[in-house]
């Protein structure tokens, strides 16, 4: 049974919901939870080290150069400090989540930089060829669920996205690119409510973990506008990784181990070429009906420049993980507008597009995060209705 108000063509795209729901668990979602366990996809490289250019040190960044999940001590739940007090030895690390694997593997491994460019994202504000500051990180090593960071600090950031970079549209936004980056944003924050409902601290005693269907209802499903930016900026970030197929499709996956990366290269092969996917769904996004009035190049610079701002809020995110996945994320959504909007299909072959290996990393990445998100509403959503509306 779905939820009953997500039917039709998602706004602004080109795709029926249940078009999309049944694409994602038929075809993608497997394929990109395969994909995302491969050693190129699950390694990213990130710097970490946050150094908020908007507003003065608040005391959550203090914890630098230290686990991934290195939250404000004050905030983080109280059994993941009593399990590292045992584990670990320095006072650093108080956020491992029990787990001293989950530290940041910070082997910069030579082999998986061959064959790709180093290229600056125009979209994002880190430097992505400067390696000097940046680390590995396994992803599956730190998975984006529950953390415990909320309040002011977090609270701060979205109010800075939100208000100052991409405030919500009116309905009679003629301006269709503002609205883009609104509902990439707005889509993104619900893929991130929806990870952490899915994967909730239920029980800080006996550190139980499980689903919390009302938060997810609380955060995301109550609004359909949250959910419909859901799914449009999953279909936006599937437009971006079909568009750069050609790119894609002949990129080097090496990482030494080479019966794996042969399997990364036909895993990607089957995500760009699906004829299912072609079939029902060959446009996600239609992105060259973007920039078209007289204002279109200047509109574009200014969008570029409050995304830039975005990218750079990153630095003042005051829990590590979810630094990591912010950056991550954004830097994915940075791929993306660059995939669709940096290029000038019409005068220069869509084979033109260059990237990075960070940003593959990342646009796959967060296209198998909405991907889970999209899924999880589909199954779960109409029970954290009922659940939702009874409390
Ligand atoms: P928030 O999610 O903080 O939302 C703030 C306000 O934004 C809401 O009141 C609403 O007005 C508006 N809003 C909410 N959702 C949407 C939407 N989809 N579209 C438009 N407007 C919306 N916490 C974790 O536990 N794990 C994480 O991995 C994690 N990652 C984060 C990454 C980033 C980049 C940031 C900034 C925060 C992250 N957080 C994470 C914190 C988390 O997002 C929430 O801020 C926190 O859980 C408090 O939630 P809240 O209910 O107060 O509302």
């Amino acid at each position: 049974q779905e939820l009953q108000k997500y039917t039709g063509v998602v706004e602004d795209c080109c795709c029926e919901y249940e078009t999309v729901n049944s694409l994602n668990g038929e075809v993608l979602h497997p394929l990109l939870q395969k994909l995302v366990r491969t050693p190129f996809f699950r390694y990213f490289k990130v710097k970490l080290w946050c150094d908020c250019p908007f507003w003065p040190d608040d005391g959550m960044c203090r914890l630098r150069d230290c686990s991934v999940c290195e939250c404000p001590e004050n905030e983080f739940p109280e059994p993941f400090r009593n399990s590292l007090e045992h584990n670990l030895p320095s006072d650093n690390l108080q956020c491992q989540e029990g787990k001293p694997q989950a530290i940041v593997d910070r082997t910069l491994d030579s082999i998986t930089f061959r064959g790709w460019i180093e290229a600056d994202n125009p979209w994002t504000s880190d430097d992505e060829t400067d390696n000097s500051e940046m680390t590995y990180v396994n992803l599956l090593l730190n998975p984006e669920r529950y953390t415990g960071y909320t309040g002011p600090s977090a609270r701060r950031i979205w109010d800075a996205i939100y208000s100052e970079n991409c405030p919500k549209y009116t309905s009679g936004e003629v301006c269709q690119e503002k609205k883009v980056l609104y509902k990439l944003i707005s889509g993104l924050h619900s893929s991130i409510s929806i990870h952490i409902a899915a994967d909730y601290l239920l029980d800080e005693a006996a550190n139980t973990w499980g689903e919390n269907l009302e938060v997810m209802y609380d955060r995301v499903v109550q609004y359909p506008d949250r959910v419909g930016n859901l799914y449009f900026t999953f279909l936006f970030i599937l437009r971006a990784v079909t568009k750069a197929a050609n790119y894609l499709e002949v990129a080097k996956y090496d990482t030494g181990n080479h019966a794996e990366d042969a399997s990364t290269l036909l895993l990607m092969k089957q995500l760009l070429n699906n004829p299912k996917l072609q079939a029902a769904c060959p446009l996600p996004f239609d992105e060259a009906k973007l920039w078209k009035g007289e204002s279109g190049p200047q509109l574009k610079q200014t969008i570029q420049r409050q995304f830039k701002n975005i990218s750079a809020l990153m630095d003042c995110v005051g829990c590590e993980k979810c630094r990591l996945w912010g950056k991550l994320q954004v830097l994915g959504l940075g791929t993306a507008l660059k995939i669709l909007f940096s290029v000038d299909s019409q005068n220069q072959p869509e084979t033109s597009v260059q990237l990075q290996r960070n940003e593959v990393i990342a646009l796959v990445n967060l296209l198998n995060r909405l991907s889970e998100s999209v899924q999880f509403v589909h199954e779960r959503g109409l029970l954290s209705e009922k659940l939702g509306k009874v409390q």
